[in-house]
């Protein structure tokens, strides 16, 4: 079984995601746990403040070392081989590269910032610092929901074979999936290619092949201007 467990102050964030369609599945059927761990239950004064003003001065409220430490102290007792990834915009970019890797661990602890972040001495008890893409959030857990749907799918088992992910897009580095068309055969004026239609079964392999290479040369083009 693969562990999952998300450090955060808003536990609740994950109840939907892990309870419908593969998530869910995956976690009935004991190919992976989830435990969201709540960062507040690990501050030790009486108002259990997670958050403080930056040295230096400037806007907004960081999240203290102490209870966040402990929290992932905690996590690690729990799992003690667990991958502990702190999820901020100054990490290395998520992509399906990363996503594989990450389910050959015996699991993955993702640390949830809120606030303007972490006070940067937190960044000596995790493993790795993760970010989703360049852009902010408000918070990690929909950075740590993305990183968890993306890892269950591809946990053996997971998806039966209808749905398989061997030939999902960046399953074979920087290569995109090709485009799918279903019924009905015209809408609005725009028909499926009619090669889709001919039951040539080897010419449709040549078109899917072809469609996937020259999507995925354009993607490379607009990443490059
Ligand atoms: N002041 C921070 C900055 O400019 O880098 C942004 C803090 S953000 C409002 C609060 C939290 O959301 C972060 O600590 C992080 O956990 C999460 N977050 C925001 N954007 C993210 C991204 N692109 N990838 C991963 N986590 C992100």
């Amino acid at each position: 079984m693969f562990h999952t467990q998300a450090l955060t102050l808003f536990p609740e964030f994950f109840h939907s995601p892990m309870s419908c369609s593969i998530p869910s599945r995956a976690l009935a059927a004991g190919l992976v746990s989830f435990e969201a761990i709540q960062i507040r239950d690990f501050a030790t004064d009486k108002h259990h403040k997670v958050d403080d003003t930056p040295y230096g001065g400037g806007p907004g409220m960081l999240m203290k070392p102490e209870p966040v430490v402990a929290a992932i102290r905690e996590a690690r007792i729990r799992q003690p081989e667990t991958h502990v990834v702190m999820l901020t915009p100054s990490g290395t970019t998520f992509n399906q590269a990363k996503a594989l890797e990450y389910i050959e661990k015996p699991g993955i602890t993702l640390l949830c910032g809120r606030y303007e972040g972490f006070d940067e001495r937190i960044v000596d008890y995790v493993d790795e610092e993760l970010s989703l893409g360049d852009y902010v959030l408000s918070g990690g857990e929909p950075a740590a929901v993305s990183v968890l749907d993306a890892l269950i799918r591809l946990l053996p088992g997971v998806l039966g074979s209808s749905e398989s992910a061997v030939l999902d897009s960046f399953t074979e580095a920087g290569i995109l999936d090709w485009p799918h068309y279903t019924r009905p055969e015209e809408f609005e004026g725009k028909r499926v290619p009619d090669v889709l239609l001919s039951g040539n079964h080897a010419a449709i392999e040549q078109w899917r092949r072809k469609q996937s290479a020259l999507r995925s040369r354009k993607r490379k083009q607009h990443s490059e201007d």
